[in-house]
C-alpha cells in the first residue's frame, strides 16, 4: 500500500488532512500521528479488524495490549469502569503523558486488550493528536509507531523508516517533546501501581494518591517473567543493533572506562558540556544532561547508533528513581538487563 504523508503546517490545509485521517481511522485504516511522548500508530479502538492491522504492521505479539487514546478524560467512561481516583489523576495529569488501566467495558474488543479484562486509557496533550481523535469520532488504539523490537519513533522520519508502505497515512507534527512513552499505572482499590515509568513520576502521583508503588519489573526486567502485570514489559524492547554498555560509577570512573575501552566503531552518549572529556565518538544527548534532555534524545540516538553501524554504545547508568526512572527502565532493557559496574 502507498502511505500518504502530510506535514502539519498551521494552515487551513491541516483541517482537511486531519479530517481525511479521521475518516481513514473511522473506516478501519491505520494512521501514524505525533503525541507529546512518541509517535503513535492509530486504529479504531472499537474495531477488532482495525486493531489486528496494528499488530500486523508492527509485527507485535498479539498478547501485548494497546493503549486507547481519547480526546477528553471523561470519554474513558465509555470504555472503562472509571473511579474517583481516575478523575483525581485526570484532573491533575490529563491531558498529558499518563495512561491508566481500568476494568474494560464490553465495547472494547479483545483484539485491543490482548484478551485482558482491563483497558489502558490515555488522553494525549499534543494538539494534532487531539484534533485527530476528535476528527475520527472514535477512540483510537495506538501503540508506538515502530516495528516491534525497534526503538520507539520520536520523529516522522523514524516512522517513515519503519512503516512506509505498511500504513495508510503518516501525519508529521515535528519531533516529540518528551521522547519516552507515557507513564502506565493500574488503579485498584484506591491504590496506584506504576507498571511503566514516564514523565509523570512516582513523586508526582503521590501528590494525588496516598498509596503509590512501582512494580518490581520496572527496574528488574528478569522479574517480568512470562506473566508480568504489563505484558509489554516481558519483551526485549528499545534495542538497537549495537551492544548497549550501561556502566555504573561516578563520572571520573566512567570517563576513564570509556576512554580505555571504546574503539573506532563505538560511541558514548554524553551531554555537550561533557563531550570534550571523551577520546571516542560522542553522540550528544543535549546541553547539560538533564533528565528531560536525556529522555528527549534517547530513542533518536539509539536509532543513530544503528545508522552508523556502531558496535557498542557506552551510556552512564542513571539513578533508578525520580525523574531518571523512565530513562533507567528503557536503558536496562536496551542493555539486555545487564549493568557493568566500574
Ligand atoms: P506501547 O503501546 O508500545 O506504548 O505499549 C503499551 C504498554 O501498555 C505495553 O507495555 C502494554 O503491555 C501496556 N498495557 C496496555 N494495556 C494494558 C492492560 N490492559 N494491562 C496491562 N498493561 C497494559
Ligand atoms: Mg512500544
Amino acid at each position: 500500500m502507498k502511505t500518504e504523508y502530510y506535514k502539519i503546517n498551521g494552515s487551513a490545509e491541516d483541517v482537511t488532512a486531519l479530517e481525511k485521517a479521521g475518516e481513514i481511522l473511522r473506516n478501519g485504516g491505520l494512521v501514524a500521528f505525533p503525541t507529546e511522548t512518541v509517535y503513535g500508530l492509530g486504529a479504531s479502538a472499537l474495531s477488532p479488524t482495525a486493531a489486528e492491522k496494528i499488530y500486523a504492521a508492527k509485527g507485535r505479539p498479539s498478547d501485548n495490549p494497546l493503549i486507547v487514546h481519547v480526546a477528553h478524560p471523561e470519554d474513558a467512561d465509555e470504555l472503562a469502569i472509571t473511579s474517583s481516583l481516575y478523575y483525581e489523576l485526570a484532573e491533575r495529569f490529563m491531558p498529558g503523558p499518563l495512561t491508566v488501566i481500568m476494568p474494560k467495558r464490553e465495547c472494547v474488543p479483545d483484539a485491543v486488550t490482548g484478551g485482558l479484562s482491563t483497558v489502558a486509557v490515555r488522553c494525549p496533550e499534543n494538539k494534532t493528536a487531539r484534533r485527530l481523535i476528535l476528527a475520527a469520532g472514535v477512540p483510537v488504539a495506538a501503540p508506538s509507531a515502530n516495528r516491534s523490537g525497534r526503538p520507539s519513533p520520536t520523529s516522522a522520519s523514524h516512522v517513515k523508516l519503519d512503516m512506509d508502505g505498511r500504513i495508510d497515512m503518516l501525519i508529521d507534527g515535528g519531533d516529540c517533546e518528551i521522547g519516552v512513552e507515557s507513564t502506565v499505572v493500574t488503579i485498584v482499590d484506591g491504590r496506584c501501581t506504576v507498571l511503566r515509568p514516564g514523565a509523570v513520576t512516582e513523586g508526582m502521583l503521590s501528590e494525588v494518591c496516598s498509596s503509590v508503588s512501582v512494580d518490581k519489573a520496572v527496574t528488574d526486567p528478569a522479574l517480568a517473567g512470562e506473566h508480568p502485570e504489563s505484558p509489554g514489559m516481558k519483551y526485549k524492547h528499545y534495542a538497537p543493533l549495537a551492544d548497549v554498555i550501561l556502566a555504573e560509577g561516578d563520572l571520573g570512573d566512567f570517563v576513564s572506562y570509556v576512554n580505555e575501552n571504546a574503539g573506532e566503531k563505538d560511541a558514548v552518549f554524553a551531554s555537550r558540556n561533557e563531550s570534550a572529556l571523551f577520546s571516542c565518538r560522542v553522540l550528544e544527548t543535549g546541553e547539560s544532561g538533564t533528565p528531560a534532555e536525556l529522555n528527549h534524545s534517547l530513542y533518536s540516538l539509539l536509532r543513530m547508533a544503528d545508522e552508523l553501524s556502531l558496535e557498542r554504545v557506552y551510556i552512564k547508568c542513571p539513578p533508578r528513581e525520580g525523574e531518571y526512572l523512565a530513562l533507567f527502565n528503557r536503558l536496562i532493557r536496551a542493555a539486555g538487563g545487564k549493568i557493568t559496574k566500574i
